[in-house]
């Protein structure tokens, strides 16, 4: 690769596992240090929660789920399948081992240590998206606030505690409270039951499907191999690694990246991974607009977030921890058109397309794991629960240099693993 040198005594070949946004970051990032990249998925580009999100690409909102509120609004709405944060009940232990696990983390120190272990992540992750789209990678992000919208004001004051509490653990978010008239000039598209806003300045957005798959083109073009087949181990041997593939193409390099989303724990138990991953599966969908959208659309109340998308808007929200390749839950998309509808004027929700389901990468204590396993040479990526696609390039970009260094980042400590 031209104009680049390979650090000597690094892996100068990775097969990376899983083509979402962490795994092909890294993949990018990894030929940006000279390594030659194999990139395995079990279905192809952009398969997982890469494709359905909301495409924010907003550090100032990337604020970690394990709040005690969500703990007393999960056990609230336990038993409800339409309300917005499900758990259906299941005799799966390992599920009520991780919901235990994440209950015991829903307090301010574990929330305050997750924010503060998440602001390298938020600080460096637009420079990252930058450095792929200056490169070759042929998709925008969009520069926009995100405006956040509710039925009162005493409402509003949740999200503003919320920011408040944000910047008192060190990241500090530009934002505007707004009255009645100004949520309504900067979102038309509200209903006459919002009466206040919060514009949260700065951040940006972006189709995901189409950024993966121009991420995926970008890395192909670098002259990656792409296979389509499930990993089903990982072997390790003096100094390199072979992934068994379900289809028998199985393929040997230096080092491998696990970056396979909410199915990260399937392989990462084998190698002392203790931290599980989850699926917190949400829902999303496509529906025309009577007027344009011109920015993102926050509605914490129905924990719904909008996004403008090829010409219309994406709707997308809901989270429910259940097996990521279940089939979607018909009630469960009811329950979010539900709570969204009074909220908005002028959507044609019968009109909706696409409509996904996709499972969100979730761990216990608000923290990803990132970084060398055991046996050595096998790393892992994932579990970037809310908020992968916007820490999904700069993880990339941290981890290919621990790959290629042999040195742990700073900035990747508190995500280590093997924690
Ligand atoms: C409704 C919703 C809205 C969201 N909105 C946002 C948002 O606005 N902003 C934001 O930053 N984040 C958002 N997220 C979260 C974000 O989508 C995820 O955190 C992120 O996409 C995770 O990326 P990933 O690469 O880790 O996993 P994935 O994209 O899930 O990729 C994992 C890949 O691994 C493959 N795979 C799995 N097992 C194997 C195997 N054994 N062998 C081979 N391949 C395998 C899968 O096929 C898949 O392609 C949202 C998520 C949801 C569900």
């Amino acid at each position: 690769m031209a104009g680049v040198e390979r650090i000597d005594g690094g892996p100068r070949s990775v097969v990376v596992v899983g083509a979402g946004i962490v795994g092909l970051s890294t993949a990018w990032f990894l030929q940006e240090r000279g390594v030659e990249v194999t990139v395995v998925d079990r279905t192809g580009v952009a398969a997982g929660a890469s494709w359905g999100n909301a495409g924010w690409i907003a550090p100032g909102l990337a604020i970690p789920l394990n709040e005690p509120s969500v703990l007393r609004y999960g056990l609230r709405s336990l038993l409800n399948p339409t309300a917005p944060l499900h758990v259906p009940m299941s005799p799966d232990p390992r599920l009520w081992a991780f919901l235990a696990r994440f209950a015991a983390n829903c307090r301010w120190p574990s929330w305050n240590r997750a924010v503060r272990s998440n602001l390298p992540l938020n600080d460096e992750c637009l420079e990252a998206f930058d450095v792929l789209t200056e490169n070759g990678v042929q998709a925008p992000t969009i520069d926009s606030p995100i405006t956040a919208a509710f039925q009162s004001q005493k409402q509003a004051q949740g999200l503003l505690r919320e920011l408040e509490r944000m910047a008192e653990a060190g990241q500090a978010v530009r934002h505007v409270a707004l009255d009645t008239d100004q949520v309504r000039a900067e979102v038309p598209l509200v209903s006459p039951a919002i009466t206040s806003g919060v514009r949260i300045e700065g951040q940006r957005y972006l189709d995901p499907g189409r950024f993966v798959r121009a991420l995926a083109d970008a890395v192909a073009a670098r002259g990656a191999t792409f296979h389509t087949t499930e990993v089903v181990d990982v072997r390790t041997h003096g100094t390199g690694v072979t992934v068994l593939a379900a289809s028998g193409d199985d393929v040997s390099a230096d080092a491998v990246v696990v970056a396979t989303g909410a199915w990260l724990s399937r392989l990462a138990r084998r190698w002392g991974v203790r931290v599980p991953v989850r699926a917190g599966r949400g829902y999303s969908f496509t529906v025309p607009t009577d007027q344009p959208v011109t920015g993102p659309v926050y509605l914490p109340e129905a924990r719904v977030a909008c996004t403008p998308y090829q010409g219309a808007l994406r709707v997308a929200g809901t989270m429910e921890f259940r097996d990521p390749d279940a089939q979607g839950v018909p009630a469960r998309l009811a329950g979010l058109i539900a709570s969204a509808e009074p909220l908005l004027d002028g959507v044609r929700w019968r009109d909706r397309t696409d409509v996904w389901v996709g499972p969100r990468p979730v761990t216990p204590d608000g923290r990803p794991v990132v970084g060398e396993v055991r046996p050595p040479n096998v790393y892992v990526a994932g579990g970037h629960g809310m908020w992968g696609m916007v820490h999904g390039p700069v993880t990339g970009r941290l981890l290919a240099e621990q790959v290629t260094t042999g040195k742990q980042p700073a900035a990747l400590r508190d995500f280590d693993p093997l924690r």
